[in-house]
């Protein structure tokens, strides 16, 4: 039964025992759906699941055990061990009509940690109010793991068969070192290939102060995130006979010249076009300058205020900024090596390499030793996907019609830049709606609207519905 719309009547029975169609029945069965979501959350949030407690694989077995419970054959379900972690993906079979190859939802199993001692509640109890639930990984991003953990179970009980694979992979160390998704895409291949992928974690929905919503974020592109270091070397000697040059004396003035620079602004289509349609959102000078640049990407005044915001600068090019400093070895001896640690976010577009020669270029000083530190990964912007655009346009109009959708570039790293860097173009999106100064993603006290869990399972209950389904969007 491909027709989603009969399969959501389908579904509405199996809750209700009721045969016709109605809209109570859909939302007895949303009502139960999001009620089963709300135990899977307090579940998983009571799992400790942070780099190193080795948590990630018990919590893996146990939403594999859901799965197996709503249905899914053993063989669809594989557990990727990694050292202390592991990933989770899921392959919910399609007819194959559409002839078209599978879409990858992409989530991560882990969190970063929590100290419950400086939390108001505790980190690891599912917690709420009025408004919201609160718990370590209720936004980032067990909220979206639970959420397509009902989703595919409840399409899966409604008898739903997609017209294409839909492929889940959950890895299981987005947050530390960003491993188990670059096993997938290297060894697991066959297992997650998609046409796309779905990164469900960031983008979404945000409200103003007022609650009201004001637009939809999807992301189509990152910012490669490396990390240089600079380090000064010297003869030394005793700090009672000082010699004329110094280590720290040299790296200073380096991180001087650094910080006199800056990147040329660029723009690419994304960029653009997220200025374009925040700009009368903001209603404000800085929206004004949004305007201005995108009439204009070489006026002075609009890049100034825009630079000055830091939630806006790294959407106007690479920008990067010393973090840490380290060096000497004793009070009375006379520095040996001191490192400044420079942490960029590129322009897609560059390779670390690149920006790591322009840095050296203007810290004017040739005796300085340069490294890169980690592996930093490049990925190429994801190009629009009308497709896509139009499934999240038609699946958001039921309760929030004609909001702007616009198109962003993070600046961070998420398992989204590896999948783009393998190959797999990628949409960062999630269904939750909620005001930037709420979210508190790696912070204290993180919390997500609960409206959010209902919403969020009408979102791609629909998104599905478009995407794998006969494209008519489902009766809300
Ligand atoms: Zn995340």
């Amino acid at each position: 039964m491909k027709n989603l719309c009969r399969v959501l009547i389908f579904s509405c029975a199996l809750v209700t025992t009721a045969t016709a169609h109605s809209v109570s029945e859909q939302n007895d069965a949303i009502a139960h759906y999001s009620d089963r979501a709300v135990e899977l959350l307090r579940d998983a949030v009571s799992r400790e699941t942070a780099y190193g407690q080795g948590l990630v694989p018990a919590y893996a077995e146990s939403l594999r055990q859901v799965f197996l419970d709503a249905g899914f054959s053993p063989e669809v379900l594989t557990i990727v061990p990694y050292g202390e972690t592991a990933s989770l993906v899921v392959r919910y079979e399609g007819d194959g009509s559409s002839g078209r190859r599978p879409i990858l939802f992409s989530s991560h199993m882990d969190v970063v940690p929590a100290d419950p001692e400086s939390w108001l509640r505790h980190p690891f109890e599912l917690q709420e109010d009025e408004t919201f639930f609160y718990g370590r990984g209720v936004l980032d991003n067990k909220f979206d793991v639970t959420l397509l953990t009902t989703l595919f179970v409840w399409l899966k009980e409604s008898g739903f068969v997609p017209n294409r694979d839909l492929v889940i992979a959950f890895t299981g160390d987005e947050e530390s070192f960003q491993e188990t998704v670059q096993q997938l895409a290297r060894d697991y291949r066959d297992l997650i290939n998609a046409e796309y992928a779905l990164v469900v974690d960031g983008g979404g929905g945000v409200l103003n102060d007022a609650g009201e919503a004001i637009q939809f974020q999807v992301g189509f592109a990152e910012k490669t995130y490396a990390t240089f270091s600079m380090t000064a070397k010297n003869p030394g000697g005793h700090s009672s006979m000082p010699r004329a040059d110094n280590a720290i004396y040299d790296l200073a003035r380096a991180i001087q010249r650094l910080e006199a620079y800056t990147f040329p602004v660029e723009t690419n289509e994304i960029t653009l076009t997220y200025f374009a349609r925040t700009a009368p959102l903001l209603n404000n000078e800085v929206g004004d300058a949004m305007a201005a640049f995108v009439a204009d990407t070489g006026d002075e005044e609009a890049i100034a205020l825009l630079r000055a915001q830091p939630e806006y600068v790294g959407t106007l090019g690479t920008t990067c900024i010393p973090t840490m400093l380290s060096g000497g070895h004793a009070e009375n001896a006379l520095p040996r090596a001191v490192t400044a640690t420079v942490n960029c976010r590129i322009f897609p577009g560059h390779t670390p390499v690149e920006i790591m020669r322009e840095l050296q270029r203007v810290a004017d000083d040739p005796a300085l030793e340069w490294a890169v530190v980690g592996v930093p990964v490049a990925s190429p912007a994801s190009s629009f996907n009308p497709e896509i655009m139009t499934a999240i346009e038609q699946s958001l109009a039921p309760i929030h019609p004609n909001l702007p959708i616009v198109p962003e570039m993070g600046s961070g790293t998420t398992d989204g830049a590896y999948w783009r860097a393998a190959g797999i173009p990628s949409y960062s999106l999630t269904g939750i709606f909620i005001n930037p100064k709420d979210s508190f993603a790696h912070g204290l006290n993180e919390r997500v609207p609960k409206a959010a869990v209902t919403d969020s399972l009408r979102f791609w209950w629909s998104m599905v519905g478009q995407l794998a389904g006969d494209g008519s969007p489902p009766v809300q």
